[in-house]
């Protein structure tokens, strides 16, 4: 399994690319990068698309990129999220206001774009060769990691998330882990702001890592910008050398 960081940052600046991994170059986990990460020819490779949640720093290039495949010779786009998140983007994005409802976009073809729900604790088979099991996580809205396995790896890819015992869990029982990435928004002194906005400072997820029982890469993302070295110092200091920091364009082999 090949995964492709197309943007991994907390927040967005120039040099700094949202939430949006790319596995395979066909199945996408979250779409804050897949307009602005990936050229005209890679989005219309991308088969699947799986959203965390509903908030705009992963979801934002979604109208962007679907809209790409109207009127091209694309194969359909088959999108995974919970019914929150569906509900969330169909509402507040593919509205006719602020882009255009793609389920009647293309009235000759209007399966274009498939909408398959997984809701945490669920499993499904994405494009005939990826398992993917959906976990819940603990955020301000309804949020959820995937498990992606094929026939050579697998790796678990997290939305946002603060203090989780389920994500640990599925983690210590998956025999063939070969890493996870997980979110570290804010520095040590940011724990209050970390717990009011549900997202994982240093200091919190040093203490929930102490659940993680395997040696497996742990690739920390969504630091916000201007805090990367700040939060990369902190977590070092800890000793715990499972702990990678990922940057745009990275590519992970597992
Ligand atoms: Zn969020
Ligand atoms: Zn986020």
């Amino acid at each position: 399994m090949h995964l492709r960081v197309l943007g991994c940052g907390g927040g967005s600046a120039p040099g700094v690319q949202l939430s949006s991994y790319l596995i395979d170059d066909v199945l996408a986990i979250d779409a804050g990068a897949l307009t602005t990460g990936l050229d005209y020819e890679g989005q219309c490779r991308v088969e699947a698309i799986a959203l965390t949640h509903g908030h705009l720093d992963h979801v934002w290039a979604l109208p962007m990129t679907l809209v790409h495949r109207l009127g091209a010779s694309t194969p359909m786009c088959h999108l995974y999220g919970s019914a929150y998140t569906f509900e969330t983007v169909q509402t507040h994005l593919f509205n006719e206001r602020i882009w255009i409802d793609l389920q009647t976009a293309r009235a000759d073809d209007p399966d274009r774009v498939a909408w398959h729900v997984i809701e945490p604790g669920e499993q499904q088979t994405v494009l005939g060769r990826y398992e993917m099991t959906a976990i819940g996580l603990n955020h301000g809205v309804p949020c959820q990691a995937y498990r992606v396995r094929s026939d050579d790896g697998c790796l678990i890819v997290c939305g946002d998330t603060v203090t989780t015992d389920e994500l640990w869990r599925v983690a210590n029982e998956t025999p063939d882990l070969g890493g996870i990435l997980i979110e570290c928004s804010w520095p040590p002194d940011w724990e209050q702001l970390a717990l009011d906005s549900q997202h994982y400072n240093t200091s919190l997820l040093l203490e929930d890592l102490k659940k993680l029982e395997v040696d497996v890469p742990v690739h920390v993302m969504h630091r916000k910008p201007g805090f990367e070295q700040q939060i990369e110092e902190a977590l070092r200091a800890s000793g715990d050398e499972r702990l990678r920091f990922l940057v745009d364009g990275d590519e992970i082999r597992v």
